[in-house]
């Protein structure tokens, strides 16, 4: 059964939090009914890459049928990720449109050099400028946040892992832009900028290109 259908089973019959596949990456996802103003007219997915998100109907449509195919999934999960963060939502859900779905179709995602700028942003705005404090996250949120690429098939996200060997101190050889947290706390990655990371970087007047 398609995840339209299931939703849509579940706004009729049991309104029950189901397990499926993302739409956006994939991955396991929770999903369940989306009530706006009272009425039901979509899905809320609840998924360890992208987080928490609402398709409404005519967007789970044109993903699932339509446009899935024209746009970037590693694009979408990012953006996602990003609006999350935005202090313009103001606590609101994320909430996509077909009309949203629109302005994605056919737009190219972050190129590496972008993944890696918003890579050390993310650790800097984590680290709030103190040098001894680490940026701690989940490895799926953590690609989907810099704008990885999406995994395909596979449990771990080898974009992200490719980033990070490309920037990650090496002990006792170099310091690069950042050192990392050998000891992973319940599945945890944890980065720490050093000096050049923070003097190369990351701008003096704040870092806020992601995760604001
Ligand atoms: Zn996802």
């Amino acid at each position: 059964m398609s995840i339209v259908a299931r939703c849509r089973l579940n706004t009729e019959i049991i309104c029950e939090k189901t397990v499926e596949k993302c739409p956006v990456c994939n991955l396991p996802a929770s999903v369940m009914p989306m009530s706006l103003h009272g009425q039901i007219t979509g899905c809320k997915y609840d998924c360890s890459r992208c987080g928490t998100f609402h398709l409404s109907d005519g967007a789970q449509r044109a993903l699932l049928i339509h446009q899935g195919a024209r746009i970037d999934a590693s694009l979408l999960s990012h953006r996602i990720r990003k609006m999350q963060n935005s202090r313009n939502l103001h606590g609101n859900p994320v909430v996509m449109y077909e009309a949203d779905l629109s302005t994605y179709v056919g737009q190219p995602a972050p190129s590496p050099q972008e993944q890696a700028d918003n890579l050390i942003l993310w650790i800097g705005l984590k680290q709030n400028a103190r040098p001894e404090a680490w940026a701690s996250s989940h490895a799926g949120a953590l690609a989907a946040l810099v704008g990885a690429p999406v995994p395909l098939d596979q449990p771990h996200e080898p974009g992200l892992v490719s980033l990070l060997n490309q920037y990650q101190a090496v002990k006792y050889q170099r310091a690069d832009l950042f050192d990392a947290d050998p000891n992973k706390v319940q599945g945890q990655l944890s980065f720490r900028l050093t000096m050049k990371g923070w003097s190369g970087r990351v701008p003096r007047s704040g870092v806020g290109a992601v995760g604001k």
